[in-house]
């Protein structure tokens, strides 16, 4: 697999590349690894995620992102051992669409 290429913008929380913009007049938050992979493939479809094979959050590589659906990156973080406890986070997350 090729190098993991780091995002150069601020992180949120949880690592990932994030930055505010305008939207239809509104403040949306985007992410960078979801900006990387758009420009690379077009929209992303309404309800995926993009995840990380590399499991590096703030990884912008296009080589190293593929669409799954929610349900994905919650087997895939089962399978990385770092799934958040509780359902409040998945509630979260799937709320907010990003991941
Ligand atoms: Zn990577």
């Amino acid at each position: 697999m090729s190098r993991c290429v780091l995002t150069t913008w601020a992180r949120d929380k949880d690592g990932y590349g994030a930055r505010m913009t305008h939207r239809n007049g509104k403040n949306v938050s985007q992410r960078a690894h979801r900006v990387a992979w758009e420009e690379a493939y077009g929209p992303i479809p309404e309800g995926m995620c993009v995840l990380h094979r590399c499991d590096n959050p703030p990884c912008v590589n296009v080589d190293h992102l593929f669409l799954g659906t929610h349900q994905d990156n919650v087997r895939d973080m089962d399978a990385k051992g770092r799934r958040s406890r509780g359902a409040r986070h998945a509630a979260a997350t799937r709320q907010g669409r990003w991941g």
